[in-house]
């Protein structure tokens, strides 16, 4: 079976009105969009109620984090119980904006993984190296590095749960995206990786996203990759382009 084209929109800290936010969803609403496209929209956490409530029912949407535990003592934390509670089908975890600003390791985002999909809630895994890492040719290293903690804390049958966001550090927000050909390799990588480490059905089955800088313009030609199976788009998920971005296969 083919994979489905997933793109999902990280509003991170944006926007900061409901105005805003309504202006937003009005475009989305409004949008004649490709039925076979799985899109998610991931606002700050106090908005994704409201939002959905909105939002068209064709759409999805995530939190952008959540936490390991069910409930308790941990003060501004969201647990993935109350997502589901809550119906919200997806998270975001891994984000380089996590780890590298929240100081997140790739062992916490691992058991955030297993949190999420043991309470019921699909995962978009974000995974990414640094300029400098790839300077240093240390790319696909660190890629199975991070994804290895992963697969140590999940059995096959969670794969089916998780979105794979490959999100080079240097492309997000700085306009500077990943050549075609950088995006094919990393990800044809990523699925080699997941057919020695867990299965060739994971292999296959596993959606891999591309996130980084990505516009109207250059979605195309990353989508007609034969291993880029959608994109999680953090700026221009603001933007009415966001709805060519969705569009970027049809
Ligand atoms: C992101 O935050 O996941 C992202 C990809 O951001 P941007 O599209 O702005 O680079």
């Amino acid at each position: 079976m083919p994979r489905q084209f997933f793109v999902g929109g990280n509003f991170k800290m944006n926007p900061t009105s409901r105005e805003q936010k309504e202006n937003i969803v009005k475009i989305l609403n409004d949008a004649d969009v490709d039925p076979n496209t799985e899109v998610v929209i991931a606002p700050p956490s106090l908005y994704i109620l409201p939002l959905a409530n909105i939002l068209r029912k064709d759409f999805k949407v995530a939190a952008q984090n959540a936490y390991i535990k069910t409930s308790g003592a941990f003060t501004g934390e969201i647990s993935p119980a109350q997502l589901v509670d809550a119906e919200v089908p997806y998270v975001i975890l891994g984000h380089s904006e996590r780890r590298t600003l929240f100081g997140e390791t790739s062992e916490l985002v691992a058991q955030k993984t297993r949190a999420a999909i043991d309470a019921g809630l699909s995962v978009i895994l974000c995974i990414g190296e640094t300029l400098v890492e790839r300077e240093a040719g240390q790319c696909t290293q660190v890629i199975e590095k991070q994804l290895q903690a992963v697969v140590q804390v999940t059995k096959e049958a969670d794969w089916s749960k998780i979105v794979i966001a490959y999100e080079p550090v240097w492309a997000i927000g700085t306009g500077k995206v990943a050549t075609t050909a950088q995006a094919q390799e990393a990800h044809s990588d990523i699925r080699k990786f997941l057919r020695q480490a867990v299965s060739s059905a994971v292999a296959e089955n596993t959606r891999v996203i591309y996130g980084g800088s990505v516009t109207a313009g250059n979605c195309s030609d990353l989508a007609g990759q034969p291993d880029v199976d959608g994109f999680l788009v953090g700026g221009a998920s603001l933007k009415p382009e966001f709805v060519n971005i969705i569009n970027s296969r049809r």
